[in-house]
């Protein structure tokens, strides 16, 4: 059985959502937090458990914030989703723990590093009662830099419900670029007349059919 996966999410009114996958990373996670403050905000970070973990501070900084946070793995490996359905719910189930304990509250719902989809991971996630949220909008961010010009010629496509896929693990020597490409972004959006929010499961669970 295969579950829903979601590249739009629910949204009454102009609703957008950038979601930053991969972190925290100290430094450029601190540097993304401060511009969504400064344009007061929100947002949605998909973050590996066992770094967030290691970066307290950075995690509490964005319950502080408002932000979402979804559960992006345990480890970021790729290797559980060849090892059957025990092996998955554990493994998707050890880093909700982690994030949970951390959070105080449920994750946003499950992105699987690269995206990936096995038969497993449909029937832990099933299991689990957790949205599998992709995107509609990206960047290969991580492969090339994210400039202003790919992301200008991104904003017509970008409608109430988009979720935005982005990166705080950037390659070294990208991040000021990816930055201050971030900083023209978000006025740009917007100027649109977009407001950006953070995801939570409710936009999920309320959305009947595929978008
Ligand atoms: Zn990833």
């Amino acid at each position: 059985m295969l579950v829903k996966c979601h590249r739009l999410a629910h949204s009454d009114g102009n609703r957008v959502f950038l979601t930053f996958d991969d972190g925290p990373v100290p430094g450029i996670t601190e540097a993304v937090l401060n511009i969504l403050e400064k344009h007061q905000v929100k947002a949605t970070f998909f973050v590996v458990a066992e770094k967030a973990a290691a970066q307290r501070d950075i995690i509490e900084k964005m319950i502080r914030n408002g932000h979402g946070i979804g559960n992006h793995s345990l480890n970021h490996s790729f290797r559980p989703f060849f090892a059957g359905r025990k092996t998955m719910v554990e493994w998707i189930s050890s880093a909700e723990k982690i994030l949970q304990n951390l959070t105080g509250a449920e994750s946003v719902g499950w992105r699987s590093p690269a995206g990936i989809q096995t038969p497993p991971l449909h029937d832990a996630l099933k299991l689990l009662k957790m949205p599998l949220i992709h995107w509609n909008i990206r960047y290969f961010d991580t492969v090339k830099t994210w400039t202003w010009k790919s992301a200008e010629q991104s904003l017509p496509k970008i409608k109430p419900g988009s979720i935005v896929l982005l990166h705080d693990k950037q390659k070294k020597g990208n991040e000021l670029t990816f930055l201050a490409t971030l900083e023209r972004f978000i006025p740009a959006l917007k100027e649109r007349g977009l407001v950006l929010d953070r995801l939570q499961r409710a936009d999920f669970l309320t959305l009947s059919s595929e978008q």
